[in-house]
């Protein structure tokens, strides 16, 4: 076993104890007893990923039956939401070809990547200028470097209370850093689990994905989500390829949205018909550097985005962009470098 995963591994532990510790309050004691041994049991015997599984399935089970805090899933449905009074505000990080994505509502804020390595300290300065001290949520979409490479800088500068990642057995350098930042500050890993739903502030978001297994087909297994207010809504699913969209649209699980954050940077593998008729989004925001290599974004996808009707909207041309929801509008504005931000025309 590596330093790191005993590391982590021994984390993992001390906090399956913390929480059982905690709930010889609200369960019986024998009962806690037994998540403790088992827990224990499993983590000694168990190479390391099926141990992972086995504290964390325990946590999830020991959070459900002490009702805990609504950091676990639940399956709301949408349409019971009330409407939110406030302003939930969405801003697409400009990252250069990657993807971070800063959300806000009230005091409570989350952080879906972090764009390359040498952006972590872009997207820490960004959420600085914001006030943000704290995330309820941070989210790493999929192991490749161009949406998680700053995420360590962002686990270390901020207080972080859930990370959520996906699944996946093949890891990089770049991902284990942020295990590593993981362990550091003593966090666990939530598991994405599509329905699952979770509050911030007036707001709550759904996972949508990953929804099938995709062996080595890292863009596949990102972190899918739809995020809404009640009055507006936004769906934004990492790099999922077609396959992905696919699962996501046979789910069964609402994917309607005003916002599509454009699949794996406005790429031709993503945005495929079935899932761009799901989500019948109004705007596209498309994450992506400009001249960058990859000739994102792709013309067939812009093509397909101007027949459905969908307005674009560019970080290569707009620097970072900011959707603002109120319950009169949904309003777009946008930032330079230095973060002064000024309304996108959209008669443009
Ligand atoms: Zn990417």
């Amino acid at each position: 076993m590596t330093g790191w995963k005993s590391h982590f591994l021994k984390k993992l532990l001390l906090f399956t104890v913390l929480l059982a510790s905690l709930a010889l309050g609200g369960c019986s004691s024998a009962e806690a007893q037994k998540y403790i041994e088992s827990a224990a049991d499993q983590a000694a015997s168990a190479a390391w990923d099926y141990a992972k599984e086995a504290v964390k399935g325990q946590l999830n089970d020991l959070g459900n039956s002490m009702g805990n805090g609504g950091s676990t899933g639940s399956s709301q449905n949408t349409s019971d939401v009330t409407p939110s009074t406030g302003t939930l505000k969405v801003h697409f990080i400009d990252v250069g070809q990657g993807d971070s994505i800063l959300i806000q509502d009230g005091s409570h804020s989350m952080l879906i990547d972090a764009g390359e390595n040498n952006q972590g300290k872009t997207v820490t300065a960004y959420l600085n200028r914001q006030g943000i001290s704290s995330l309820d949520y941070v989210i790493g979409t999929h192991p490749h470097s161009d949406h998680i490479g700053g995420l360590d800088d962002v686990l270390r500068s901020f207080e972080v209370k859930n990370v959520i990642l996906p699944p996946v057995e093949h890891t990089t350098a770049t991902f284990e850093d942020v295990l590593d930042a993981v362990a550091d500050k003593g966090l666990t890993i939530t598991k994405p689990v599509p329905g699952d739903t979770y509050e911030l502030g007036q707001s709550h978001f759904t996972i949508l994905g990953p929804a099938g297994n995709y062996g080595d087909e890292l863009n596949d297994w990102s972190v899918g989500i739809r995020l809404t207010d009640g009055n507006h809504s936004f769906v934004m699913c990492g790099d999922a390829e077609q396959e992905a969209e696919q699962d996501m649209v046979n789910s069964g699980l609402t994917l309607s949205a005003d916002v599509l954050k454009a699949g794996h940077h406005g790429s031709r593998t993503s945005s495929s018909p079935d899932f761009l008729k799901a989500v019948s989004p109004s705007w596209a925001v498309i994450s992506c550097g400009k001249g960058n290599s990859y000739g994102h974004p792709h013309k067939e996808t812009l093509e397909k985005y101007s027949k459905a009707g969908i307005q674009v909207l560019r970080t290569d041309e707009l620097g970072t962009i900011i959707a603002s929801s109120s319950p009169e509008a949904l309003s777009w504005s946008h930032a330079d470098a230095s973060g002064k931000e000024k309304p996108i025309d959209l008669a443009q």
